[in-house]
């Protein structure tokens, strides 16, 4: 069995159904253009192998965490229990009059902005980001709709900012371009992306530096899947002021962002092949709890084996030492959001084991009573920052679903 990323969505299979939830105003035409900034939140976590056709357009966001969840669900429950009792499809959810319509509409000027004027992929409010597989049409995560839930969101994973967001709405509206026009089936796009229908993995393993691939979402996201490299450079391409002719020139990439420049203005006039998708998961048919929505991601990422505790001690110092200051684990859990970041952008581990690994060292340092030499706190920093990142690449090396 290999490990595979699940989403929520499998787990809301067992779930009753409702029925789809007709697409709001957003879906009919071109809306007026607007400005928006404000901050959102976004997700995903890990389990055991899944039947990864099922799930291959909805995103696999590397900050999404179980043990994060958790803690955060104790957060969350002591602070809004009401709203945490209430079932998703009752909380009245839409994009319309929302913070996250004005990025929408941001999306669908700098669609316009680079002379695509006759698509405009509909939004609707889901379990997480996706594009459902060959349907033109975007699915926001729910909690962006309102901002107690945004807050809810922000404390069980990373918060993102609205830089980020409008990330995430590029990069689906490169699976809506893709699939309204069916660019997928051209020889043209099978020769530069690859075949559409290779199969779907979260374990994925990139080429590190590859410059074959545009670099956009983190963990080198481009590599996961001839559809993601696609919508990857379709976000690089239309982001405003991305410089992408100068910043990929000589790259392999060019040649995708190339043809995309090129498709694109051929197509900039053309209605699409097809005009409406079907949502898969709508707000109207989560019935679960926000509560609920939260404790469905329980399960844990898989730990390394590795005995560290020599690697440990050779990096912190004791306790008892006179030049010994903030315990490791303090210092450590003080750096840990900018560790598990970084470690999980440039290895592409994804974050929720990147993090696991981080506290199963906060605590046996703890355990161990190590502490940080105050003279030499940075070069202890990147004395285990260097230690951490490989542990992880060897960790990925030795994995089999990694090297499949
Ligand atoms: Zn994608």
């Amino acid at each position: 069995m290999q490990l595979t990323a699940i989403t929520r969505r499998q787990q809301q299979l067992s779930l009753p159904w409702g029925v789809l939830y007709p697409l709001g105003r957003l879906s009919a035409k071109p809306p007026s253009l607007a400005e928006g900034d404000l901050p959102f939140a976004g997700a995903n976590r890990y389990v055991l192998s899944f039947d990864s056709s099922l799930l291959s357009r909805s995103e696999t966001k590397l900050d999404r965490l179980s043990v994060q969840a958790m803690d955060g669900n104790q957060q969350a429950e002591a602070q809004s229990p009401s709203l945490l009792d209430t079932r998703i499809c009752d909380l009245g959810l839409s994009i319309e009059g929302s913070a996250v319509e004005e990025l929408v509409k941001r999306l669908y000027r700098e669609l316009e902005q680079k002379k695509i004027m006759k698509f405009r992929p509909p939004c609707y409010l889901t379990d997480e980001w996706g594009c459902p597989s060959g349907e033109p049409i975007i699915g926001i995560p729910f909690y962006l709709a309102r901002p107690d839930l945004a807050q809810i969101e922000g404390e069980h994973n990373d918060l993102e900012d609205s830089r980020e967001t409008m990330m995430y709405l590029r990069h689906e509206a490169g699976h809506a371009f893709n699939y309204a026009y069916k660019l997928h089936r051209t020889p043209e796009w099978k020769q530069l992306f690859g075949s559409y229908r290779r199969p779907y993995r979260d374990n994925y393993r990139p080429v590190l530096f590859s410059k074959d691939y545009v670099r956009y979402l983190p963990g080198w996201y481009a590599q996961k899947h001839p559809d993601e490299d696609f919508a990857e450079t379709f976000a690089v391409w239309i982001t405003p002021r991305s410089g992408w002719r100068k910043r990929y020139r000589g790259w392999g990439a060019m040649a995708k962002l190339e043809y995309m420049d090129r498709i694109a203005r051929q197509l900039g006039n053309s209605d699409p092949l097809r005009k409406r998708g079907t949502p898969d998961i709508t707000v109207a048919e989560m019935e679960m709890t926000v509560a609920e929505f939260y404790r469905h991601c329980g399960e844990q990422a898989p730990l390394p084996e590795d005995n560290l505790d020599s690697d440990l001690a050779s990096i912190f110092r004791s306790a008892k030492s006179k030049r010994s200051s903030e315990p490791a684990e303090a210092f450590l859990r003080r750096h840990r959001k900018n560790l598990v970041d970084q470690i999980a952008i440039w290895t592409a581990m994804q974050r929720p084991r990147v993090k696991r690994l981080m506290e199963a060292i906060e605590k046996r340092s703890a355990e161990m009573g190590l502490a940080v030499d105050r003279r030499k706190e940075s070069e202890q920093l990147s004395e285990f920052t260097v230690f951490a990142t490989t542990l992880v690449m060897n960790h990925l090396a030795r994995s089999k679903s990694f090297q499949a």
